[in-house]
């Protein structure tokens, strides 16, 4: 049974992590185990390693499920259990079972790392606190003096963290319309080191074409980094398609029930792993053991969500096109979408945030948002509860309003995250909400 890698499978094992623990990839740069690969004899090397190699052919559902989620030995429970604990005892200085300390590391939170990066199809994973550290973390790989050619279209707080933090620690940001991918190579200079992208972009639902851009950002000898909280790994692999770095806010489609604020790294690139493990240690912006089980749980059900969301999802956009008090809709999922077939070449699916903009002004649309009831008014997104925002004054208020009003988000531009719920009580509930304007 290859699942028991992830944990000692008797006593044997337990004797190697008392011997040479560390949490240390193994030589193709794989964490495989809670022990280190070289201090296994050749043998036992050999077979680890082809047992790894045969998790990486799991699919993804059974991934989601078992990856680093091996069933504990001490009681057999199926679980991973939440170690809630700050530290570990040591038999004499330095000898510890690969944990010192719960900053450094915690069990709850490797198995999380492990199955997040199988899931990315990466070789590190890294879990944090929040999106937002997350985030913080990848930007400490820069340096005082070096820029980010990002999207114009961005999640508010990165666009918030880029020019309200990093900027007076004297990093550049530049900002392009990214649906042209020689957008982002006119804008490179030499203090350039980086390239951020989010796609689907927030709130707009641009498509950046993620092959052309990573081959721009190897040409020039850049990170390439992605935000893949839209889509999920169920939906778009970045890394396959060429990116650096892929950054999640768990707290969205991984956890899925909007009961956590998590974040997550994941890349095949060691030595920006290094860096971005030594940092998560050194700043801390680390995930507690129980909110690390629960964006496990929820990386259980992420598939059978993720269908159910992009088909109601799909039923949505469509009604919301055929409805007379529209003026138009962003779903990348739609043939009107002038980037569907990009989206289609890129992505299994193209999702649950739906964009659309009312044919009315801001009471209206204050008035369409306080009527719904399914959809409740929040900010946030990806939990199996539907929910429905006004990002001009909610998740994007940081954005100037010269900014919002040139990209097009104006005061009737509603955002939607399509929840799992009875599609047919959702479309209802949007009905009640245009009876109102
Ligand atoms: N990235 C995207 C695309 C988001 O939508 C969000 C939050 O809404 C974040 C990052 C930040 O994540 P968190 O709220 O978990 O810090």
């Amino acid at each position: 049974m290859i699942l028991w890698t992830f944990w000692p499978k008797n006593l044997e094992e337990v004797n190697f992590r008392k011997k040479g623990v560390s949490l240390s990839p193994d030589k193709s740069g794989r964490r495989i185990s809670n022990f280190k690969c070289e201090t296994l004899p050749r043998q036992r090397r050999v077979r680890v390693t082809e047992k790894i190699k045969r998790t990486n052919k799991l699919k993804f559902e059974t991934k989601a499920i078992h990856v680093g989620q091996a069933p504990e030995p001490a009681t057999g429970a199926i679980n991973v259990p939440i170690f809630q604990t700050s530290t570990y005892v040591q038999k004499s200085p330095g000898a510890h079972k690969g944990y010192e300390y719960s900053r450094t590391g915690n069990p709850t939170r490797t198995a999380l790392e492990e199955c997040l990066a199988s899931l990315e199809e990466g070789k590190y994973g890294l879990a944090f606190a929040s999106g937002m550290a997350a985030i913080s973390t990848v930007l400490n790989l820069l340096k005082t003096g070096d820029q980010v050619v990002s999207c114009d279209d961005l999640y508010g707080g990165t666009y918030r963290i880029f020019e309200k933090v990093y900027r007076d620690y004297g990093l550049d940001f530049v900002y392009v319309e990214p649906t042209n991918p020689a957008n982002f190579e006119k804008a490179i200079t030499k203090k350039t080191k980086m390239i951020w992208l989010e796609t689907p972009t927030n709130p707009l639902l641009k498509i950046v074409d993620l092959r052309a851009v990573a081959k721009i950002a190897r040409k020039h000898k850049l990170i390439s980094v992605m935000d893949n909280t839209f889509a999920t790994p169920y939906f778009q692999k970045p890394l396959n398609l060429g990116i650096d770095i892929v950054v999640h806010s768990t707290t969205k489609f991984l956890g899925g029930h909007s009961d956590v604020i998590g974040g997550a790294i994941v890349t095949s690139n060691k030595k920006y792993y290094e860096r971005m493990k030594f940092c998560q240690n050194a700043v801390g912006g680390v995930p507690g053991p129980m909110d690390c089980f629960l964006v496990l749980r929820g990386l259980k059900t992420l598939s059978v969500r993720m269908k159910e969301h992009e088909k109601n999802a799909r039923k949505i956009a469509l009604f919301l096109q055929r409805h007379p008090k529209v003026k138009k809709v962003l779903y990348p999922g739609l043939n009107s979408h002038p980037q569907h077939k990009l989206a289609a070449g890129q992505m299994d699916g193209f999702g649950a945030i739906i964009s659309f903009v009312l044919k009315s002004n801001l009471a209206g649309t204050k008035r369409f948002l306080s009527k719904l009831k399914l959809f409740a008014l929040a900010e946030s997104l990806g939990g199996v509860e539907s929910l429905a925002e006004h990002p001009a004054i909610m998740t994007h208020a940081s954005l100037p309003k010269n900014v919002r009003d040139s990209l097009g988000i104006s005061d009737s531009f509603i955002r939607i995250s399509v929840g799992i719920e009875n599609v047919e009580d959702l479309i209802e509930d949007l009905k009640s909400g245009f009876a109102s304007v």
